[in-house]
């Protein structure tokens, strides 16, 4: 009894989204999960790739929205017991930037995450970037609102509008290679490459520093606008990670 209540202790649930998965042998695989209540998570679906399996619905496909049970093991693996699809997302599959622009948001879920750190705002950042996307011309506006979730959450987000170095408020906005945040032009001269961003793009960096930007309304932002924030944020998530992810040259 003492036994079977043990087991029963580790059952855990949630809801999760599916990020990336390597078969294990012909019919198993290992799964990375990012979940809304445990964070990311790698689990062994045992049998998932079965036809007749009806745990896991012939197998688990990458970019979807799940609800999953497994056995949560202190250490190595955990072990997937179920894994029911709720939103398979498919206007992502319809046009390769969409897709692209989808697999970086997972790429950055797995590398950008440590393992059972849970935060249900990045989960649902992610979620609602990806229905965005679902149906979106203009991915790198979308996209721009789970990069600036991800570098908040990393506690890394720039200050848009005070200069890092003189602490003034910027009228104008620069980034550079050597600096740490954001700068006025001045200070930016002294870092001798500099860029310079329009204040279109420093509007809309405000908002989603400030969470009131959302992707669908994003779909409405400038396409130069769009490159510059996208760039800016993304060689902020270059220098947290040290590196680039296997998905960022697609997008
Ligand atoms: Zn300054």
């Amino acid at each position: 009894m003492a036994l079977r209540d043990s087991v029963a202790m580790s059952i855990r649930k949630s809801e999760a989204l599916t990020i990336f998965s390597v078969d294990f042998s012909e019919s198993s695989q290992i799964v990375t999960l990012y979940s809304r209540e445990y964070g990311k998570l790698t689990a062994l679906a045992k049998g998932s790739k079965r036809q007749k399996s009806s745990a896991f619905q012939g197998g688990i496909d990458l970019l979807c929205q799940v609800n999953v049970v497994f056995y949560k093991k202190r250490t190595g693996l955990h072990l997937l017991s179920q894994c029911e699809t709720v939103e398979n997302f498919p206007g992502l599959r319809k046009k390769l930037q969409r897709f692209y622009a989808a697999s970086y948001v997972a790429d950055l879920l797995a590398s950008a995450t440590v393992e059972e750190q849970p935060s249900a705002s990045l989960y649902d950042a992610a979620l609602l970037t990806l229905r965005g996307l679902e149906g979106s011309e203009e991915v790198l506006s979308v996209l721009s609102f789970f990069e600036a979730t991800l570098l908040r959450e990393l506690g890394v987000l720039p200050d848009f509008s005070r200069c890092a170095d003189c602490r003034q408020a910027m009228v104008q906005m620069c980034d550079s290679p050597g600096a740490t945040g954001m700068l006025c032009p001045r200070c930016a001269a002294r870092y001798g490459s500099f860029r310079r961003y329009s204040s279109d793009t420093r509007r809309v960096l405000e908002d989603l520093a400030r969470s009131v930007a959302r992707p669908q309304r994003l779909a409405a932002v400038p396409t130069a606008s769009a490159h510059e924030i996208h760039f800016l944020l993304k060689s902020r998530i270059v220098r947290f990670l040290q590196s680039e992810t296997r998905t960022m040259r697609y997008v």
